[in-house]
């Protein structure tokens, strides 16, 4: 198995960089299969904002899959905002126009059961497809350090039932072990992570914009998210859904093709204090809780409405801690980047 990295400096480029690595999977597809192209369209954030996958990516693959004759459609169930507005702009639904490409919000839910969490409602138009392309961003996450190609499948459970796992899965190892469950069950049969301009620093939304130039190809998510690790310096095993992933043994063996490596500034979470043997102990009561900007926040109570543990009291600008389960969701559907993460002693 292959993991394809290939370098791509603008979006310009992605149709002669990106169309020969997919013409390598040609045979995975039949005429006539019904393909759900799953993007990450987190909120209706600017192409250019590195929040959500650039339409020029996902215009390559559209078209790859139209020259096969397949019968393509789009979908996703985005954290916050109407999906109307979220289409219009990330640039998608004009993508899918022209294309004549239907696009659809993942909802309907049906309950299937997981190899660890059972009854997990995820789009019944997920399982209408008979094939799932999986069309993921390159990003830093608060709560699991990266969103790529693993994470990307939580976008297949619609709009506020995500709400619901946060509290079921508090810890991050727990909604880690979800995340794969869900992936498992949705079965991208292709992952493509557009790395040409992603994020570092406190993604997956406010982040810092980082242009790693990179488009990265493979048919199994774990093995492209672990390749990138790798090539990005990074431990694999301090990101949850790959840690988990390594204890169900679901990282198959690979190859990279491809020259490519860079660095990476992770969210302020994924910190260890450097602090002597003794304090150790003390420095992993330090933690990361969100705290609103009187400054910056407008009063959109987007925050107010997504918290999944009801913590948040806009109109004070508060937010318990006794509730707070730091999910960060806060954090990564305010708009104006409002919420820091600040330091607390537990
Ligand atoms: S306040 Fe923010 S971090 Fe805390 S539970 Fe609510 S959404 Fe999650
Ligand atoms: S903190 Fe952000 S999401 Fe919350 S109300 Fe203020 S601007 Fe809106």
């Amino acid at each position: 198995m292959k993991v394809y990295f290939r370098q791509c400096e603008s979006y310009d480029r992605v149709e002669k960089v990106l169309l020969p690595l997919l013409a390598k999977y040609s045979h995975i597809f039949e005429k006539g299969d019904r393909v759900l192209v799953k993007p990450n369209l987190l909120s209706a954030r600017e192409p250019n904002e590195g929040v959500t996958t650039h339409p020029e990516v996902l215009k390559t693959i559209l078209k790859f899959l139209i020259s096969l004759e397949t019968r393509p459609f789009v979908g996703d169930s985005p954290a916050s905002g109407s999906f109307k507005k979220v289409i219009a702009h990330t640039g998608i639904s004009q993508i899918c126009e022209k294309l004549s490409v239907p696009i659809v919000e993942l909802d309907d839910p049906v309950e299937v059961d997981g190899e660890i969490y059972k009854k997990i409602k995820i789009s019944s138009k997920v399982f209408q497809a008979d094939k799932v392309v999986n069309v993921a961003k390159l990003k830093t996450h608060s709560q699991m350090i990266f969103t790529m190609g693993v994470k990307n499948t939580f976008g297949c459970v619609p709009g506020f039932e995500k709400s619901g796992w946060h509290i079921r899965c508090a810890h991050n190892e727990n909604f880690a072990s979800l995340l794969v469950d869900i992936h498992l069950l949705v079965k991208p049969v292709l992952t493509i992570l557009d790395g040409i301009i992603g994020m570092e620093g406190n993604g997956p939304a406010n982040g810092k914009l980082k242009q790693f130039n990179m488009l990265v190809v493979g048919e199994n998510a774990f093995a492209v998210d672990h390749a990138v690790c790798k090539r990005i310096g990074v431990n694999p095993e301090i990101v949850f859904v790959l840690k988990e992933a390594i204890k169900r043994n679901l990282i198959p063996d690979y190859e990279i093709d491809g020259n490519w490596s860079d660095t990476i500034k992770l969210p302020v979470t994924a910190e260890t204090l450097p602090v002597p043997g003794m304090l150790k102990n003390l420095a992993r009561k330090i933690i990361r809780v969100p705290k609103i900007s009187k400054k910056r926040c407008v009063q959109c109570r987007i925050c107010e409405e997504r918290c999944p543990a009801k913590a948040i009291d806009i109109s004070n600008y508060f937010i318990s801690y006794n509730k707070c389960i730091r999910c960060y969701v806060c954090h990564e559907v305010c708009p104006r980047g409002a919420i820091d993460l600040i330091r607390k002693f537990l």
